[in-house]
Order: C-alpha cells, then structure tokens, then sequence
C-alpha cells in the first residue's frame, strides 16, 4: 500500500510500505477515507521531533473499518468511523481516572519509536490498537472533513478550554491562530466566554478568528497589552491559552491574564525555556500544560459538531492526493494553509 514516510528532515517521501495486520484481539484495520497534516508532523518534518526514516507519518484520520478483532464490539466492519490521535489502555492509573492522554500504555500514530512505534494514518490503511477506546462512528450526515478534526484539533481547542477552567462569561485570550488556536475560539466562544480576544500577526487567520466572533488583535501592529486592558476593564483576561508554544507566547501569556487568572499552555514545548517566575508568584497565577486528553473528550466535540455548535469546516483550506504529500509539508510549513485534508 501507498504510504507518507519520513525520510529527513524536510523530506516526505509516498512510498510502498507492507500492509498492517491485525495482531491483537482489540485490533482494526481501516481503510482510510481522508487524513489531515497537523502542526505536529511539522514537528517531526523539522527534526524537532525524532522519528525512523521510513516510519509513516500522520495521525488525522477518517475511513471504513475493514477488519476487526474478535474483542472489538462498538465498531463493525463497513462502518464509517473517524479515530482518536493516541491509544490508551483503558486499565492503567492514568486510564481509571480518565487521564487518556497519560495512559501508561499509549502509542502516538505516526510518531516513530519514542510514541510506541505505531504507524501513520497517511496511508492507504491503518492499524488501530484498542479499537472500541479509539475509534468513533461518524455521526450522521458529517463530512469526512469535519469529522477528523474530532480526534485531534478539535478535540485540543476543546481540553484548551476545559482545563482552563474558563466560565460562562469569562474573558479569553487565545494566542496563536492555528487550528489548534482557531478552534479554541471556536469552543471558547461555545463554552460562553463574553470575550475572546485573538492574538496572531496572520492578516487571514485575524480575519478567520473575528468571522468566529473573536476581537481580532495584530500582535505587531497593535499594542495586544493595552487591547487587553481595554477589554478587561484594565485587569487583564481571565484565561489566556497560548496555542503557540514558544517561551515569548508564554511570558505574553503570563503578561495578559489577570490576578488569579489562567494561564493554559497548549501549544508544544520540547525544550527548557525561561519563565518568570516573579510574575507568576506575584499575580498568583494558575498554569496548565500538556497535549490534549481527545479520547476523553471526542464524544463532547462529536455532539458539539452535530449539533453545529463547533464547525471547523472554514479551516479546511485545501484538499490533495496522498501522493501529493511532499507539497503538502512544503506548503503547510511556509505557513500557506491552514487544514490540509489528503486523501489515499
Ligand atoms: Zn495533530
Ligand atoms: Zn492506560
């Protein structure tokens, strides 16, 4: 089968990897219908994250379930599903408590050897490991499109905001107009937030965010402290989610928020940063950090995508071949598009 490996860094290759095969009762094989690139295997394109040369890439994934274990029983084959970004066990620690994302067990798709050696959902078929945990049907009369945004963007804007602790009428800050940040709009907005104030220097992700209904801020043509202040009665925002990941996003973030408020970290760390620690202590901030639990939180995205409350479906700026993958990286990462859906 036809399959995206990662071959160096800035190289994609579509090459013809082995079919996988189901190994463990709580297997399936789907057939893959449509798959995103994600900021995070821009990561890995970059070298920043390590994997295999070789080892298939990506993680979004949309498709028709064309094998099952004899221990799957939520999912059949034909049935049209869309999937979760990681694995968990469903028994650990972690796992009884809910803590998906943290389970002792999980296995990343697409993230070579380090993320549990599971290959990429850019491809012609994917294994899924612990199906029945993993794997949702699609819900009625969604596009493939929208769906896969459930198991991963979507699904990050959502515990973004969850874990923020954001209350009906609060206001947010979002940093960073990705998808991850676009979506955190979205949700934001969804969740009740009275404000939300979006931050980024990309003139069409500004004007993304405001047709979300967001107030747009520049982050270099406008002073972002002194729009936050205007807005907050000059206390600052209650939540301030930096969907950026980068130690200057951070230390506006920590800027931005009021006493007491919330500082979330969604955007990925991998290296040590500086952090003022003064600032922190003084407004007695709250930080959270760390990827997003989408296992725990893909039925709350899929019935808010149902019921059109989230619609990520703007995001989509362009649909490709698989075997157009190498532009597909090259273009995603001189920041031209914003959801690239391939399909096999
Ligand atoms: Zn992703
Ligand atoms: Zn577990």
């Amino acid at each position: 089968m036809r399959a995206v490996t990662f071959q160096a860094p800035g190289e994609v290759l579509v090459a013809d990897v082995p079919e996988p095969e189901i190994s463990h009762p709580g297997d399936a094989i789907v057939r893959i219908d449509a798959t995103g690139v994600c900021g995070s295997d821009l990561h890995i394109y970059h070298g920043r994250v390590q994997v295999e040369q070789g080892f298939t890439l990506g993680h979004e994934y949309v498709g028709t379930v064309v094998s099952i274990g004899d221990d799957v029983h939520g999912i059949a084959v034909g049935d049209r599903v869309l999937g979760c970004f990681q694995t968990a066990c469903g028994r650990c620690y972690f796992c009884r408590r809910g803590l998906f994302h943290k389970c002792d067990s999980s296995r990343t798709f697409g993230h070579g050897a380090t993320l549990g050696s599971l290959a990429g959902t850019q491809a012609e078929l994917a294994l899924v490991p612990s199906a029945d945990l993993v794997l949702r049907k699609v819900p009625q009369g969604m596009s493939d499109e929208v769906a896969l945004f459930a198991g991963d963007v979507m699904g990050t804007g959502y515990h973004a905001v969850l874990e923020s602790g954001m209350r009906a009428g609060d206001t947010a800050a979002v940093l960073g107009l990705g998808p991850v940040g676009l979506c955190a709009v979205q949700v934001a907005k969804a969740a009740g937030a009275a404000r939300v104030l979006a931050i980024d220097s990309v003139p069409e992700r500004l004007a993304m965010a405001e047709s979300f209904g967001a107030l747009p801020v520049h982050l270099t043509e406008q002073d972002t402290r002194a729009a936050v202040r205007d807005a907050t009665e000059g206390r600052g925002v209650d939540v301030c989610i930096d969907a950026v990941g980068h130690p200057d996003a951070f230390d506006l973030a920590l800027r931005l928020t009021r006493k007491c408020g919330t500082v979330q970290a969604i955007g990925v760390y991998a290296e040590r940063a500086q952090v003022h620690m003064g600032l922190l202590w003084i407004k007695s901030l709250h930080v959270c950090a760390g990827h997003a639990n989408v296992l725990g939180h893909v039925d709350g995205v899929l019935a808010m995508m149902s019921a059109g409350l989230l619609d990520p479906s703007p995001l989509v700026t362009h649909h490709m071949s698989l075997e157009e993958a190498p532009d597909a990286y090259a273009l995603y990462d001189r920041r031209e598009a914003l959801k690239i859906v391939l399909t096999p």
